[in-house]
């Protein structure tokens, strides 16, 4: 007997429920995966999102085909499609694992019931989460909205399944149908903006592992310090892997947790804290699905967001805004489809507090550009730091970026890497180049002389603008 894996958000064979359900369960396997981005809703994924997958798909393919198989690719809507393959290979169930977002769990009940109703046994698995959105409950029952009792909770009750590896020869039928080649799906980008992309990124499963194993042999040894660092390696980045579900999340979390006695406990917390932060977002979208386009507190709905112009808005989105670390994080994120942690805050409190323009517009813009789009973390974050979102920042504590850029970057050389035209001001002038307009002008002759939003009058009028909200509420 015949069943299909329904490969999603989970490219990779290693520790892979459904491949694994489908193999214990006796069944020859026809590796699928279908292109709907219409069918995805809120989740279609953004441009940078495609460029990574067109290679984690190559690569998925790839590893398949060292193993006998090969990924069958197919465009259009999900359940027809896996009903039409089912019949054409004579398969008799199909497996996959798990998504939380909204969108996608509504299309996936609907595929799950469209397949049963055809007589095929359709089943899904925990692929991507240590915990799924539902196994964690207050006291009281429902769903959490504070971190930190989530997270104890989350370490109570962890215990990470065993890592499983994919047999090296994969039982495939005799007859299964080809299918569309993968460059037929136009993922990757035709004109080659993400160029600069791959120095940097290996999609698939043996570049997500190699960047496990580059963690454990360096950054891990001082995450909780370096982690805000954004002038050094100081985390994994493994967003984009853990994203594409190219590596289990709980074989991440095991490989630390091993690191204990090697490494202090305090860098081995504070990383698998940050995976936890991780759960917590899909557990806030599932139990929360409309925030992925309201606030989560209501009371922001009132708010004066500004209504942005082109140009300002395009200044922020292209790293002009003057403000130097702000634009030094918008230009890493489009040179290379990511941005580290702490200047992904300070970008997204320049845009949401200084320019008092709408969280949403921001994450649609990381949506599009980040390699490790995902919309619970992007929803979660953007909220958080809008101050209109779960356990989030105070809107009333809006962070300096100067105060910030010299704390998170000492000497400056975040800024100089990403804005090399700054690069021959000393340190502090570097941070603030508007201190001193004429050495910039003469260094930096195209580098705004100002910032777009002037630090001190974005402040106070984000401020003033928050005070209404509360007297109107
Ligand atoms: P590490 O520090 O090495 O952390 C390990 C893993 O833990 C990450 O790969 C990630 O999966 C998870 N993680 C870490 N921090 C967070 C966090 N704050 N929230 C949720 N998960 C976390 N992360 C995304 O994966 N996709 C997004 O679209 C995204 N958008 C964001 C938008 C904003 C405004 C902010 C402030 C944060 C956003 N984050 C997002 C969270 C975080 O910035 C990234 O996960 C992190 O920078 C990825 O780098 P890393 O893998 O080196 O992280």
């Amino acid at each position: 007997t015949v069943a299909l894996v329904w490969f999603r958000n989970d490219l990779r064979l290693d520790d892979n429920p459904a491949l694994r359900a489908a193999l214990d369960g006796g069944f020859e396997v026809v590796p699928v995966y279908v292109h709907d981005p219409d069918g995805e809703g809120l989740s279609r994924p953004g441009a940078a999102s495609d460029a990574w997958r067109a290679r984690s798909l190559a690569a998925l393919d790839d590893e398949l085909r060292r193993r006998g198989a090969a990924l069958h690719a197919f465009a259009g809507h999900a359940a027809p499609t896996l009903a039409a393959v089912a019949a054409a290979c004579g398969a008799s169930a199909v497996f996959w694992n798990r998504r939380y977002e909204p969108d996608i769990e509504a299309r996936d009940a609907r595929v799950k019931r469209e397949l049963r109703e055809q007589g095929l046994q359709a089943e899904s698995f925990n692929g991507s989460l240590l915990f799924e959105p539902w196994t964690l409950r207050t006291g009281k029952g429902g769903p959490y909205k504070v971190f930190t009792p989530f997270y104890r909770a989350a370490l109570t009750r962890w215990a990470p399944e065993a890592p499983w590896e994919a047999p090296e020869r994969l039982p495939v039928p005799e007859e299964a149908p080809h299918g569309l080649d993968l460059a037929h799906l136009r993922l990757a980008p035709k004109r080659g903006w993400d160029g600069g992309f791959w120095s940097m990124w290996t999609p698939g499963e043996a570049g997500a592992l190699e960047a496990l194993e580059a963690h454990l042999d360096s950054a891990l040894h001082d995450y909780a310090n370096g982690r805000d660092r954004p002038d050094r390696a100081g985390t994994s980045r493994l967003s984009p892997h853990l994203h594409f579900g190219e590596i289990a999340v709980s074989r991440v979390a095991l490989a630390v947790e091993a690191q204990r006695g090697r490494i202090a406990d305090t860098h081995i917390d504070a990383f698998l804290r940050q995976l936890v932060w991780r759960d917590f977002a899909a557990h806030l979208l599932h139990h929360f699905p409309h925030t992925v386009h309201s606030n989560l507190d209501a009371r922001f709905d009132g708010f004066d967001w500004a209504s942005p112009n082109r140009t300002t808005l395009e200044s922020w989105r292209r790293g002009r805004t003057g403000v130097p670390i702000v634009d030094a994080g918008m230009r890493e994120l489009w040179c290379t489809g990511w941005m580290h942690n702490r200047v992904r805050m300070i970008v997204a409190s320049y845009l949401c507090k200084h320019m008092r323009v709408h969280w949403r517009v921001g994450a649609d813009w990381f949506a599009q550009t980040l390699v490790d789009a995902d919309l619970a973390n992007n929803v979660m974050g953007w909220q958080w730091v809008a101050g209109t979102g779960a356990d989030a920042a105070p809107y009333f504590r809006i962070f300096n970026p100067v105060t910030q850029a010299e704390r998170f970057d000492p000497h400056g050389d975040y800024v100089a890497q990403w804005l090399p035209e700054l690069a021959p001001l000393p340190v502090p002038l570097r941070h603030a180049p508007w201190r001193d307009p004429q050495r910039l002008a003469a260094v930096a002759p195209s580098y705004p002389l100002q910032p777009l939003v002037d630090l001190a009058r974005g402040r106070d009028d984000a401020l003033l603008a928050y005070r209404r909200m509360r007297n109107d509420a």
